[in-house]
C-alpha cells in the first residue's frame, strides 16, 4: 500500500466518523493530508461526495499548485485554502467542517472578529495547550466564493494570530489543521466540543444578551 492509499483510507474513515456526528452534512466539508513534502503532494477529498459514503476512490492526489496527479472528479473548490494552511502553518493535514454550532457562532462572533474560549479543560486537546486557563481566540472571516481572494485574507489573519489553532468562515464553517492527520482530527473533535459548549452556555439561556463575554 502506498502512502497515498493509506492517506485515502484514513480520510474516508474520517468522513464517515464526522458525518455520524453531523459535522459534514449534505456533501459539505473537505479534508486533506500531506503525502509528501518535497515536492509537495497532498491527498484531498474530491468535490460533491457525501462524506458518510466517502470511499478511498473519492480522494484525489494534487501537487503543490493544485494540479491533479491521481484520481477522477474535481478537487474541492476550497483547495486553495488547504494549500495556504499547509504552507503558512506547516500543517500535515487540514480539516474543514460545517457543523451547526460552528456556523451559529461564526455569525455571533463576526462583529467582534472572532470568538474567545477560555476556562475549559478540553482546551488542553489543542496542540501546545497545557492548562484550562488558556485563552483561545478563533478568528471569524467573512465568507467569500473567490478562493484566491479568501486565501489572501486567511494568510493575513494567520499572521495576525500566530497562536490560533483554527478560524471560522462566517455562516459557513470551521477550518483547523495539525502537524499530522491525527492532530487535525483531534482538533476538530476538541473545537466542535468547545463551540457547542460555548454556544449552549452563552445562548441557551432565556436572555442570551446577558452573556456575550467577548464584547467586554
Ligand atoms: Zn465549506
Amino acid at each position: 500500500m502506498t502512502d497515498f492509499d493509506e492517506a485515502a483510507g484514513e480520510l474516508a474513515a474520517t468522513g464517515r466518523r464526522f458525518d455520524a456526528r453531523g459535522w459534514v452534512l449534505g456533501t459539505s466539508g473537505n479534508f486533506s493530508t500531506v503525502v509528501a513534502h518535497s515536492p509537495l503532494r497532498i491527498a484531498i477529498t474530491r468535490s460533491g461526495v457525501h462524506k458518510g459514503a466517502l470511499a478511498p476512490a473519492d480522494v484525489i492526489e494534487l501537487d503543490g499548485t493544485g494540479a491533479i496527479l491521481r484520481g477522477g472528479g474535481g478537487p474541492s473548490a476550497e483547495t486553495a485554502l488547504h494549500l495556504e494552511l499547509i504552507a503558512s502553518r506547516a500543517a500535515g493535514a487540514v480539516m474543514h467542517t460545517h457543523s451547526i454550532w460552528a456556523t451559529f457562532l461564526s455569525d455571533r462572533g463576526a462583529e467582534a472578529g472572532g470568538i474567545a474560549i477560555e476556562g475549559y479543560e478540553m482546551l488542553k486537546g489543542l496542540a501546545g495547550v497545557r492548562t484550562h486557563e488558556h485563552r483561545e481566540w478563533i478568528p471569524v472571516l467573512e465568507n467569500d466564493q473567490d478562493m484566491l481572494r479568501l486565501s489572501g485574507v486567511v494568510r493575513r489573519v494567520l499572521l495576525d494570530h500566530p497562536a490560533c489553532h483554527a478560524f471560522l468562515l462566517r455562516r459557513h464553517g470551521l477550518y483547523t489543521w495539525g502537524a499530522t492527520l491525527q492532530d487535525a482530527v483531534r482538533h476538530v473533535e476538541i473545537l466542535e466540543f468547545l463551540l457547542e459548549s460555548v454556544g449552549r452556555a452563552r445562548y441557551g439561556a432565556a436572555r442570551p444578551e446577558e452573556a456575550e463575554p467577548w464584547r467586554s
